[in-house]
């Protein structure tokens, strides 16, 4: 699962123009998105910088929430 965050944080801090974060949790999520799917708020902030520093300290940070992918039956399948 380790990896897995460092890919994903690679892929968000290379592009970071095309995701936002969450206000209210966090999260990164698509640029399309019009609520966040973890928390459903609507206020994001944009700026690439920020994006891309997320990515980099959600890839070294330990986990500690549960989010939707998690609830997915697909999840369990995924090893450490
Ligand atoms: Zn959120």
């Amino acid at each position: 699962m380790r990896t897995k965050r460092r890919e994903i944080a690679t892929t968000v801090s290379n592009d970071p123009t095309s995701y936002k974060l969450c206000a209210v949790c966090g999260s990164i999520v698509d640029k399309s998105a019009a609520t966040c799917p973890d928390c459903y708020a609507y206020r994001f902030d944009t700026d690439p910088a920020h994006v891309a520093d997320a990515a980099l300290d959600l890839a070294i940070k330990p986990r500690r929430a549960v989010c939707h992918f998690d609830l997915m039956p697909e999840s369990s399948e995924e090893s450490e």
